[in-house]
C-alpha cells in the first residue's frame, strides 16, 4: 500500500514543497504540493527525481573506518572512537588551527547542517574554516557586511511586484535562483513580463533566461563591476539619483560620486564590449522605472572584482531609491531570525581579523578561502602549523575547489580526516572515517538559511517522511557526536550538545532588555520547549524567540513549533516589508555607501578599464538537472542535454578548426583537460563554457553511474591563485584558457 508524505525539497535553493509517494519505506514518486504556501505546486525535474536521489544504491548505509589503509565497514561506536583518537592528538599537539573544517553547500539544505557546524567550529576554536561560500557568494556577504554592517543582510529582488528587473550573471531558468529563494522563478519572471514589466539580462551566454528577456546584453566576462560603476556614474552625471525614503539612512553620497568619477560609460564600454549609449540607457531605464531591482549572482561574484560588483548592485538599488521598498529589493525577515533589536549603531563588519598562514589571505566572515586549503595543508612556513587533520561535512572540494589535483595529494598527506558524507566520493575517499547521514526522506527539513533570502516571508517544517532505517543514525546525532568527539567529551550524551545551546541561548535572552523573555527564569523556559528531539526543541526555541514568535507567552498568537506542525503546508507570513533602519548594524547606524575597504579596492577596478587580455576566456554554466557533483550519480539527472562539453562559438570554432563533437584540449594556469566541443552560438565569441562538478574519474570512489560518465573537472584549469582580494572568493569566470584541437 502506498501513502503520501510532505517534504520540502532539499535539492536547490527554491525550497519547493513536495508530496512524496511512499511504498513501504521507499519513495516512489514526487509531485509539487499544490497547497504549499510558497511553491504552490511547482516542481522541477530534480524535485521529480527525489525518489531516485533518495534511493541511490551507492549511498553509504553505515560508517567506514580505515584499517590497514582500506576503508572498511564499522559500527558507529568504532567510528566515533576512531574520530576521537584521530582528532584529539592533533589538537593537543599542534593547537586548534591544525584542525581544518570544510563545509560544503548541502549543509545549507539540512536541519542538522544549519544547527551543528557553528557549534563544532566554536567548540574546536579553529580559525581554519573553509566553506563553499568562497567558491560562490562570499562577495555578496562582504559587500552586505560593509554596506549594512551585517554580512547576512542581503536584499532580494521583490520579484512578484517589481516592474523592472536587471538580472546579471544569473540563470534562474536553469538554477531556480540563488541568494533569492523563489519557487517557480521562471513563472515569476513570466508574470513580471505579463504585467508589463521589463526584464534585462546581462550574461556572456544566451541562456534560457536571456532568451526570455526583453533585452540581452552579452557582456565580456568579468566586467560586470565596470558596467555597474558606469551606470552609477550616469545616474550622478545626469542628475538621476533619487534616494527617496532612503535619504535619512544613507551616508557617503558625495564621496561615492567622486569615487566613481572615472567610470564614465565611454571608459567602461570597450572593456565590457558594450556601447556607451547602451550603458546610459540601462541607467536611465532603471531610474525611470516606477519600481526596479538589480539582482546579480554567480557570474558577477566569481570574478576578480566580485565584491565591488556585489556592492554596486546595492548601490544602484540605493541611488534609484529602490532599496527597501515594495517592488525594489528588500530584506526578508525569517521566522528564525533573532529578535529584531531596536535601530541604532552596531558593531560594524570587520575583514581580516586574521590571515591565512601561507598566502596571508584575510579572513572574511570567519572563513579562509577554499582556494587556500591545499597550501594550508601542504606548505610549511616559519609561523604556525599546517592543517594536519580535517573535518569535511558534505564537502567535495577535490571537485569544487581550484586545482583539485593538488588538493587530492594534500588530503592524502593528512594525519587524520573525517568526512560526513553520504557518498564515497573524490574527497571522502581520503578520509580515515566516513560518517554517512541518512537519505533526505529519513531527515526533517527546515530552511534556516534560505528563508532569510526568500522573496516572500513564510515558514515551513517537515518531519522525516520515512523512519530511520535500522543501522542509520540521524544527521543531527552524527554531528552532535562529532562535536563531542572533536572536543574530548566523546561518550557523553549527544543530547547534551542541544541542551548546552538551549541553555546558552536562553541565558542570553533573559539578560537582553529587548527580548520578550527578559528577566524570566531560563530553566522554566527550557522546560516549556516542545519537540520530539533536540533539533526540534532548538527550532521551537528559535521560532518562539523570533520576530513572529510567541515569546513564550508574551505574544500568545505567535509562532511555536506546535503551531507550525499544525500547518503542514507552511504558514505564509506575508510579502516582504520595508525594514530600514532596523537591519543596519554599521557603526554609524546608516547605510555606509563607500566603506573604506571598497574605496581601497577601486583603483584596481580603475586599472581594469584598460585591461583586455587576448585570447579565449572560460565561464561556467548550469543545467536544470544538475546542482552539485553528487547529483551526477543519478541516471535520471544526467544524459540528454546535461553533458560535460565545452561550448564554443562557431566563429572561434572555425578559427581554431574545432569540430562539433570532437575532443579539444583546454589548458589553463592549473592544468589541462580533454573534453568534447559543442559548437553553439549560445555563447558569445571569445568565450568558452564548461559546467562544474564533473570529473568523476578518480579511483577509490563508489559513484558507479558518475564514474561511467565522468566528464572533466573545470576547476583543474585553475591554479588557485586568482581570488577576489576582499572576499577571498575564487575567480571561476573570465579565466584565460587556450583551446587546441586534437587531431
Ligand atoms: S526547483 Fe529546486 S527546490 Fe524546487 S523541485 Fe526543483 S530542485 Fe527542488
Amino acid at each position: 500500500m502506498s501513502r503520501t508524505a510532505l517534504r520540502i525539497c532539499p535539492l536547490c535553493e527554491a525550497t519547493c514543497g513536495l508530496t512524496l509517494t511512499i511504498e513501504g519505506t521507499r519513495v516512489t514518486g514526487a509531485r509539487g504540493d499544490r497547497d504549499d504556501v510558497f511553491s504552490k505546486g511547482f516542481i522541477c525535474p530534480k524535485g521529480a527525481a527525489f525518489g531516485a536521489v533518495d534511493g541511490d544504491p551507492d549511498r553509504l548505509r553505515g560508517p567506514l573506518v580505515r584499517r590497514d589503509g582500506i576503508l572498511r565497514e564499522a559500527t558507529w561506536e568504532e567510528a566515533f572512537d576512531a574520530v576521537a583518537a584521530g582528532l584529539r592528538p592533533v589538537v593537543e599537539r599542534y593547537g586548534p588551527d591544525a584542525v581544518g573544517v570544510v563545509l560544503g553547500n548541502p549543509n545549507v539544505h539540512t536541519v542538522a547542517g544549519g544547527l551543528y557546524p557553528p557549534v563544532l567550529v566554536g567548540a574546536l576554536r579553529t580559525r581554519s574554516l573553509f566553506t563553499a561560500s568562497t567558491v560562490d557568494q562570499m562577495p555578496k556577504h562582504v559587500s552586505s557586511g560593509l554596506l549594512f554592517g551585517d554580512a547576512h543582510a542581503i536584499p532580494v529582488p521583490d520579484l512578484d511586484r517589481t516592474g523592472h528587473l536587471l538580472l546579471i550573471g544569473a540563470n534562474p531558468l536553469e538554477s531556480n535562483g540563488s541568494l533569492c529563494t523563489a519557487p517557480d522563478f521562471p513563472g515569476r519572471l513570466k508574470a513580471l513580463k505579463a504585467r508589463g514589466g521589463r526584464l534585462t539580462v546581462v550574461d556572456p551566454r544566451r541562456t534560457r533566461t536571456a532568451r526570455l528577456a526583453d533585452r540581452h546584453l552579452a557582456i565580456r566576462p568579468g566586467t560586470d563591476a565596470l558596467l555597474l560603476a558606469a551606470m552609477a556614474h550616469t545616474l550622478f552625471a545626469e542628475d538621476l539619483v533619487d534616494l527617496k525614503h532612503l535619504a535619512p539612512h544613507v551616508q557617503g553620497l558625495g564621496e561615492l560620486r567622486d569615487a566613481l568619477a572615472d567610470f564614465t560609460p565611454e571608459a567602461a564600454a570597450p572593456a565590457c564590449d558594450l556601447d556607451a549609449a547602451v550603458i546610459r540607457t540601462l541607467a536611465r531605464d532603471l531610474a525611470a522605472a516606477d519600481t526596479a531591482a538589480v539582482y546579480a549572482r554567480i557570474g558577477s561574484c566569481t570574478v576578480p572584482h566580485g565584491t565591488l560588483a556585489s556592492w554596486l548592485v546595492d548601490v544602484l538599488n540605493i541611488l534609484t531609491g529602490n532599496l527597501d521598498r515594495p517592488g525594489g529589493a528588500l530584506f526578508p525577515q525569517a521566522a528564525t531570525d533573532r529578535t529584531p533589536r531596536p535601530a541604532g549603531p552596531g558593531r560594524g563588519f570587520q575583514l581580516g581579523r586574521w590571515h591565512s598562514r601561507v598566502s596571508k589571505h584575510p579572513e572574511a566572515k570567519g572563513e579562509l578561502p577554499l582556494s587556500a586549503l591545499a597550501e594550508e595543508i601542504d606548505t610549511a612556513t616559519d609561523e604556525g602549523t599546517p592543517v594536519r587533520a580535517l573535518i569535511a561535512v558534505a564537502a567535495n572540494p577535490v571537485l569544487s575547489a581550484p586545482d583539485g589535483d593538488r588538493l587530492d595529494k594534500a588530503l592524502a598527506s593528512l594525519d587524520f580526516m573525517v568526512s560526513v558524507d553520504p557518498y564515497l566520493n573524490e574527497t571522502s575517499r581520503h578520509a580515515h572515517v566516513v560518517l554517512p547521514p541518512p537519505p533526505p526522506s529519513q531527515s526533517p527539513h527546515h530552511d534556516f538559511a534560505f528563508n532569510t533570502l526568500a522573496v516572500r516571508n513564510q515558514v515551513r517544517y517537515t518531519r522525516p517522511a520515512v523512519p530511520l532505517e535500522p543501522g542509520r543514525m540521524a544527521e543531527s546525532e552524527i554531528l552532535a557526536r562529532l562535536v563531542l568527539a572533536a572536543t574530548g567529551t566523546d561518550g557523553a550524551d549527544p543530547a547534551a550538545v542541544d541542551a548546552m545551546v538551549i541553555e546558552q541561548t536562553l541565558g542570553k535572552a533573559v539578560r537582553d532588555a529587548h527580548s520578550p523573555v527578559h528577566g524570566r527564569d531560563p530553566h522554566d523556559l527550557a522546560a516549556r520547549l516542545t519537540g520530539d528531539n533536540g533539533p526540534e526543541r532548538r527550532l521551537d526555541l528559535m521560532l518562539r524567540l523570533g520576530p513572529y514568535g510567541d515569546g513564550f507567552g508574551a505574544r500568545p498568537d505567535g509562532l511555536t513549533l506546535r503551531k507550525l506542525l499544525d500547518h503542514p503546508h507552511g504558514i505564509d507570513l506575508g510579502p516582504l516589508r520595508p525594514r530600514l533602519p532596523q537591519p543596519l548594524k554599521t557603526r554609524s547606524g546608516k547605510v555606509e555607501l563607500l566603506p573604506e575597504p571598497i574605496a581601497g579596492d577601486l583603483p584596481r577596478l580603475r586599472r581594469a578599464l584598460d585591461e583586455r587580455p587576448e585570447g579565449l576566456v572560460l565561464v561556467g554554466r548550469r543545467h536544470l538537472r544538475s546542482n552539485n557533483s553528487w547529483m551526477h550519480n543519478v541516471p535520471a539527472l544526467t544524459g540528454g542535454s546535461n553533458r560535460c562539453t565545452l561550448h564554443i562559438h562557431p566563429e572561434d570554432a572555425g578559427r581554431l578548426g574545432v569540430r562539433d563533437g570532437a575532443d579539444v584540449r583546454v589548458k589553463g594556469a592549473g592544468g589541462a583537460v580533454v573534453v568534447p566541443a559543442e559548437v553553439t552560438d549560445g555563447v558569445r565569441p571569445g568565450v568558452v563554457s564548461l559546467p562544474h562538478g564533473w570529473g568523476h574519474d578518480r579511483p577509490g570512489t563508489r559513484l558507479s553511474h558518475a564514474a561511467g560518465v565522468p566528464g572533466v573537472n573545470v576547476n583543474q584549469l585553475l591554479d588557485g591563485s586568482l581570488l577576489d582580494p576582499l572576499s577571498g572568493n575564487a575567480v571561476l569566470n573570465g579565466v584565460p584558457v587556450e583551446v587546441v584541437t586534437l587531431l
